[in-house]
Parts: C-alpha cells; structure tokens; sequence
C-alpha cells in the first residue's frame, strides 16, 4: 500500500484525501478518488506519474471530468486534474495549447483571433486533453481536424511528440493515445473573418442553451450517434424522455442526455443506460455505443 502522505507533503492543500466525485465530475455523482492531486504545471504532472510508477499506485488522469461516470465505489490510487496546465498561446495561424485549457476557450480565442475551424465547437465544457482523448467535435467541426501535433509523456516519462499522420482517429475516437499523458496540442487554422466567427460562435451557445438541459448535472450525450441516425431521436421515439431511475433522469428537454436531476448514485445513472440500451436495442433494432467513459468498478 503506497505510503500517500508524502503527495501530500510535496502537493499540500493540492492534494486532497477521499475527494469525491461530485466536485470533480459534471455528474456530480460517485464515490471518492482516494487521492486527488491538481499539478501545477507539466513537471509537477511528471513528478507524480514517476512518484505513482516508483509506488505501484494507480494514476488515473482527467480534465474536467465531462464524459465520465465514476463507480460509487470510488477511484484507487491517484487521480490528476489537468487544469493548472493552463497556458493557451495563439502564434500566426498556429494555437498551441496546454491539456488543461478549457476547450472552450481554444473556440473562443481562434473565433476572436480570426482562425476558422473551431468555432462551432463553441461550449464542449471539456479540456484539451479531455478533447483530444475523445477527438471531441460538434456541427461538423472536431479536434483531429485542425490537429497539428500532441506533446504527451509515455508510461517510462519520457517526452514524446506525436504528428497528427501518426494517429489514427475517427468519429469520438481517438487511437493510439493510450497509456500517455497529454501535455499540450498544436493546432493550426485557415484565416476567416473574426466577426463572422465570433457570430457563428455565438449562434452555437445560444442553441446549446436551446437543446441541451443545461440547468441540471450531466456528461454530456451518453451514446455515440449511430450510423445515419442520433440516439435521442432513437431515445425518443421509444418513449424514454422523462425515464427516472432515483435521481437519474433521461433529459425531457434532450433524449440523449441523462441528467442528475438530484442525489443520483452512478448506480443509479448505470442502470438507466442499460434500461434505455435495451429498450432501444428492443424497440428500434439500434445497439447504441457508450460514448461516457465508465470508471471504477460497474
Ligand atoms: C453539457 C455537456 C455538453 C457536451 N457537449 C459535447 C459536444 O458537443 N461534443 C463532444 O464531443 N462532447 C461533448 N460533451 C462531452 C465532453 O465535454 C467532451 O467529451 C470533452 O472533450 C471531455 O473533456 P474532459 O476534459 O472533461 O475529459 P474527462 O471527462 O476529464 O476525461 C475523458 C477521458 O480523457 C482522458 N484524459 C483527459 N485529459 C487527459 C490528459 N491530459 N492526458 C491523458 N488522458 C486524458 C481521461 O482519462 C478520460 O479517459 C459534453 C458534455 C457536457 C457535460
């Protein structure tokens, strides 16, 4: 058993002990990580993954914790948060930003800049890193697309620079990334117009406003859009909206949402993903795909 008092000797009050999920997940929901570091910059991050490797402790990293659900069992060993690692640098054409940057504020910074290609990725609460996990996108427009290069550490510690031709990537999907800590992204742009960008910018805010049940705790769609179709249509049309198991709750507002409408359990917001896959599966033919990431034991 790792001896942890010496994370928080280096980290102090940025390090905390049985912390849980719901001040660090959009959720709001599931057990404590048993210990949840905010580095202050890459080399604290470096420090504490070959601290975790030294010790034989989990390290599990996250950014904003958008397009998780964390088990009521909790998270062993360590738990990261990107978000200190927060430099965002427009160069040129060129953006080049730290993982623990909002998204959002790489969609608002190139719109401003007048670099076309983010703006209507306008409002993913994630990070960087979050972003470039999920190859995140909305409207058409997704991270890989402006992708130049991803700085990262591998599972040794060694800095490792990978070019977008080196990955394979698709649809929320990014391959290749696994076992890294991402440290920062190269992106570069077309020129466009800035106040037509910052208008396009604002046209997406306002609809998420519009569509999305944003009053109340989520991740996020919980399903993959399936070939030729959207799961909150597929949601919909088998009568889930509104569907309550405890305090989780198939958005009536957005069927391919599940909100924590008050005190849900992950338990809770598990089993309605089940229900609302097989009630789909059964009434429309659709195996729908995760696109949350399930963490800790289900
Ligand atoms: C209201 C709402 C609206 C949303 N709308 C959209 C949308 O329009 N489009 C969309 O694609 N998504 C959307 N999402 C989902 C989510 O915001 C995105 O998937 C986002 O990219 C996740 O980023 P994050 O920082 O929160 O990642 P997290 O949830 O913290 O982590 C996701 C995964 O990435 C890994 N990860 C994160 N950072 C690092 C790092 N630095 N190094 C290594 N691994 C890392 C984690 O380990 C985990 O496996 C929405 C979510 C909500 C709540």
């Amino acid at each position: 058993m790792p001896d942890y008092s010496s994370l928080k000797t280096k980290f102090g009050e940025h390090c905390r002990f049985s912390e849980p999920a719901e001040n660090f997940t959009t959720y709001r929901a599931g057990g404590c990580a048993e210990v949840l570091v905010k580095p202050a910059d890459a080399e604290e991050l470096l420090w504490l993954a070959g601290w975790c490797r030294a010790n034989s402790a989990p390290l599990l990293v996250l950014g904003r914790g958008s397009n998780v659900l964390v088990s009521d069992k909790g998270l062993p060993g360590v738990t990261a948060l990107t978000e200190k690692l927060s430099i965002i640098e427009v160069s040129g054409t060129a953006v080049t930003a730290q993982a623990g940057v909002l998204w959002d504020e790489v969609a608002r910074l190139s719109a401003e800049s007048g670099l076309a290609g983010f703006e209507k990725t306008s409002g993913i609460p994630g990070s960087v890193g979050g972003a470039l996990r999920m190859n995140a996108g909305a409207f058409g427009q997704e991270t890989f697309d402006r992708l130049v290069s991803i700085e990262a550490f591998n599972a040794a510690g060694e800095t490792v620079k990978l070019l977008k031709k080196e990955l394979s990537f698709g649809y929320r999907r990014a391959a290749g990334l696994d076992g890294l800590v991402l440290l920062s992204a190269v992106f570069k742009f077309e020129r466009g117009d800035s106040a037509a960008l910052i208008q396009d910018r604002s046209c997406v805010l306002a609809a998420r406003e519009v569509k999305q049940p944003l009053d109340f705790p989520s991740a996020g769609s919980v399903f993959k859009r399936p070939p030729g179709d959207y799961a909150s249509r597929l949601i919909d049309a088998s009568g889930l909206k509104g569907r309550k198991i405890g305090g989780a709750e198939v958005s009536a507002k957005h069927a391919g949402f599940i909100i924590n409408s008050g005190g849900a359990t992950a338990a809770e917001i598990y089993a309605l993903i089940g229900e609302v896959r097989a009630a789909v599966k059964e009434k429309t033919g659709v195996v729908l795909e995760l696109e949350q990431i399930l963490l800790g034991e289900f």
